[in-house]
């Protein structure tokens, strides 16, 4: 186990593109940090840098408190898992397991072991501690039955198995996984995602794991670092990325469905309090809102979030509130006890999400109201950084 500690790395690809741009991350000692970003944004890039499969073009990159900027992969002491699995098709899982371990042997010669036999007991000794992780390995993922069999007899999942089996028989500081769980149907990933939380909450190894799927990320990690265009938008465990997104592309990123939003007009009304124009629509902003902030952001334009799961649906002739959308349904879409509420308000699309207890007797093309829940609303300026929500 390592620490691992990124300070203003960069990677620029030839004279213009800039994969990576000054990126500050400290990974703390056991912990399980998720990259997380649409494709492009520089996640691989960052990763294989750790690895040192990439030369940096600028900062450091600390292991274990040791700069390894010119450190060969092979002595970063990491282990990395890939999407494809990189198994060997000629060896079957046993030696795809042991190859590792078997490359890096001390006692290698057979010869030798003819007339020394000290060098014999040692070669002996350093074959059965090799046997031993594969076997230890291989009952920790459950693939001990599957020893015999070359990668062409296993299963997506299987194979998968193996890949990460083959990092772990190395014990190495860091594993590192890039997009590992890509090429598996839905449901085995989730099974995969679980069994790797659980591998990783009995390891306490530090792990640093790609993916562009922000469901995966906030399953996985401990801490998400969020990416665009080679830049850390946030850092924050999942919980404080999904409450208090950092700025607007977080909020959009993070969620499914995605966070309404809606771009409008602040103004102070005859209270002193603020209220929020979107087309013909007024909204009251809840009180909790930091005045300082708003106050200083006058009369701007800003946009206000709302996860769909925050726009209540009211029953018909309740919207007396001052926080109400009208509109029509246009589709319903149900997953078991949940249904996301496409509608039409003001000529844009807004979704809730509700349970389909309260759904009673809306269907599609029914006129609907929508209420927002302004206590959890977000707000971001023009810039898109957020204005500090009123949970908060
Ligand atoms: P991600 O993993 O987030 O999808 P990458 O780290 O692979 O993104 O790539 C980041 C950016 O760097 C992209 O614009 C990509 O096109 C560019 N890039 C990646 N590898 C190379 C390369 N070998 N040569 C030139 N550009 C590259």
């Amino acid at each position: 186990m390592a620490t691992v500690e990124l300070k203003a790395v960069s990677k620029i690809y030839g004279t213009t593109v800039r994969a990576v741009d000054s990126v500050d991350l400290s990974i703390a000692n056991g912990e399980f940090i998720v990259l997380v970003g649409p494709s492009g944004c520089g996640k691989s890039t960052t990763l294989r840098m750790i690895a040192g499969l990439e030369d940096l073009s600028g900062g450091t990159i600390s292991i274990g408190n040791r700069i390894v900027n010119d450190v060969p992969p092979k002595d970063r002491n990491i282990a990395m898992v890939f999407q494809n699995y990189a198994l060997y098709p000629h060896l079957n899982v046993r030696q795809n397991l042991s190859f590792g371990l078997e490359r890096r042997r001390t006692f290698k010669s057979r010869w030798r072991g003819i007339w020394d036999s000290t060098y014999r007991t040692q070669r002996h000794a350093e074959r059965l501690a090799i046997t031993a992780r594969v076997d230890a390995a291989a009952r920790t993922l459950g693939i001990e039955q599957l020893l015999h069999r070359p990668p062409r007899e296993l299963s997506g999942g299987q194979r998968q198995r193996v890949a990460v089996g083959r990092a772990l028989v190395r014990d190495p500081a860091v594993f590192l996984f890039d997009e590992p769980l890509s090429n598996l149907d839905a449901l085995l990933r989730g099974e995969m995602r679980t069994e790797l939380r659980i591998l990783h909450r009995s390891l306490r190894a530090t792990m640093v794991y790609v993916t562009h799927d922000q469901e995966e990320a906030m399953s996985l990690a401990d801490r998400m670092v969020v990416m665009k265009d080679g830049v850390v938008q946030q850092i924050g465990s999942p919980a404080e990325i999904y409450d208090s997104p950092a700025n607007r592309f977080v909020a959009g990123f993070i969620g499914t469905p995605p966070m309404n939003m809606f771009e409008g007009r602040l103004a102070r009304d005859s209270t002193g309090g603020f209220t929020f124009h979107w087309k013909e629509s007024v909204f009251s902003l809840c009180k909790r809102w930091v005045a300082g902030e708003l106050s200083a952001l006058g009369h701007d334009t800003i946009t206000l979030g709302i996860r769909p799961d925050r726009l209540r649906i009211l029953p018909a002739g309740e919207n007396e509130n001052s926080c109400c959308l009208t509109g029509h349904v246009v589709t319903i879409e149900r997953y078991g006890p949940l249904a996301d509420i496409v509608a039409v308000v003001n000529g844009m699309r807004v979704i809730s999400r509700t349970s389909t207890d309260t759904l009673a007797a809306i269907c599609e093309g029914d006129a609907i109201t929508l209420e927002f829940q302004m206590q959890f609303a977000h707000m971001f300026r023009a810039d898109g950084s957020a204005v500090t929500s009123p949970k908060n």
